[in-house]
């Protein structure tokens, strides 16, 4: 038997946060299970190792002092957090790309500004030949 039999959950159906009793498991899909809601009585199929992620990853508020300031010639993980003084703005790293010119850049999810492009692992070259 699962550990918990409720949980707490949005409820799409009466879309308010409420408790969900678990109320059965199902052979296709072994990574959910039903769970009924206990104020509208909806039953919805939820992944319930899926919606403790999701609660943990929003819990994870970025922090300035764990965040590393960007400049562009650093280069990045995808799920670091990065601080930008220009922006003020704390964002973390979801994805990274290719771009045109052959560089590398890295799509950064900022709290206030959103989604923005940024280029990483930028040479600088002090001694280049104009
Ligand atoms: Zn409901």
């Amino acid at each position: 038997m699962a550990k918990g039999k409720y949980i707490l959950h949005h409820c799409a159906h009466c879309d308010r946060d409420a408790r969900m009793e678990l109320v059965g498991s199902t052979e296709q899909h072994p990574d959910r299970s039903w769970y009924r809601c206990t104020r509208c009585r909806h039953v919805s199929l939820l992944n319930v190792e899926e919606l403790r992620r999701e609660v943990e990853e929003a819990k994870k508020k970025l922090d300035r002092a764990d965040a590393e300031e960007y400049t562009p010639e650093k280069t990045y993980r995808v799920g670091e957090a990065i601080f930008h003084s220009d922006w003020d703005d704390l964002g973390k790293i979801i994805s990274k790309e290719r771009t045109s010119g052959g560089g590398s850049a890295i799509v950064v999810s900022f709290e206030k500004i959103g989604e923005r492009r940024l280029l990483e692992t930028v040479v600088t070259k002090d001694d280049a030949v104009e």
